[in-house]
C-alpha cells in the first residue's frame, strides 16, 4: 500500500498462495510498539500484513499478495491488521482513522465491501475471533475493538469518498 511505512519482513510469511481477498481481519497486539523486530525473528512463527500505532502510524510487513501468518486457516483468504494497545482499551481515534485508510485502499484495490462481517466465510471487516478454532481459537481483538468496526466503515465512507 502506498503512502505508509514499508518494512518488509524476510521470515514468517508465505509467498503467494492466496485464494481470495475477502477483506481485513482486525487484531489487537496486547502490547505497544512496532512489531517489525518480533516478526523478523524466525522463532516468532507469526506475522501480520499491517500494524497501526496508537498515534495512527501504519507499517506494512507483508504484501497482500502473500500470506501473513496471522489467523491460521484464514491466511489464504484474508488480510490482517494488528493494532497497538490492549483488548481492554478502545482503538484511539487516530487508529480508527488509520484502519479506515487501509480499508479504503483495500476497497479500491481488492473490492473489499464496506461492511462488517462476523463470518470467516463472509466478506468485509472481520475479527480474529470470528474464525473460531480453525483460526487458533482467539478472542482477539476483544469486544471493545470489535465494536468499533462500524466506526471504521463510517470513516471510510466519510473521508475516502467511496
Ligand atoms: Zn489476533
Amino acid at each position: 500500500m502506498p503512502g505508509i511505512i514499508q518494512k518488509p519482513i524476510k521470515e514468517n510469511f508465505s509467498r503467494g498462495g492466496r485464494t481470495s481477498q475477502l477483506g481485513l481481519v482486525l487484531h489487537v497486539q496486547e502490547g505497544e510498539g512496532s512489531l517489525f523486530e518480533r516478526f523478523s525473528d524466525p522463532a516468532t512463527r507469526s506475522s501480520a500484513h499491517f500494524w497501526v500505532s496508537q498515534a495512527g502510524e501504519i507499517e506494512q510487513y507483508v504484501s497482500v499478495q502473500d500470506q501473513a501468518w496471522t489467523q491460521s486457516a484464514g491466511n489464504a483468504e484474508w488480510v490482517s491488521i494488528e493494532t497497538s494497545g490492549f483488548a481492554g482499551k478502545p482503538l484511539t481515534t487516530a487508529q480508527v482513522d488509520a484502519v479506515a485508510r487501509v480499508y479504503a485502499w483495500g476497497a479500491r484495490e481488492h473490492s473489499w465491501p464496506l461492511e462488517v462481517t462476523d463470518s470467516s466465510k463472509g466478506r468485509g471487516l472481520g475479527t480474529h475471533a470470528m474464525g473460531g478454532a480453525p483460526w487458533g481459537g482467539h478472542a482477539c481483538p476483544g469486544t471493545i475493538r470489535a465494536g468499533q468496526r462500524e466506526a471504521v466503515i463510517s470513516r471510510v465512507r466519510q473521508s475516502h469518498g467511496i
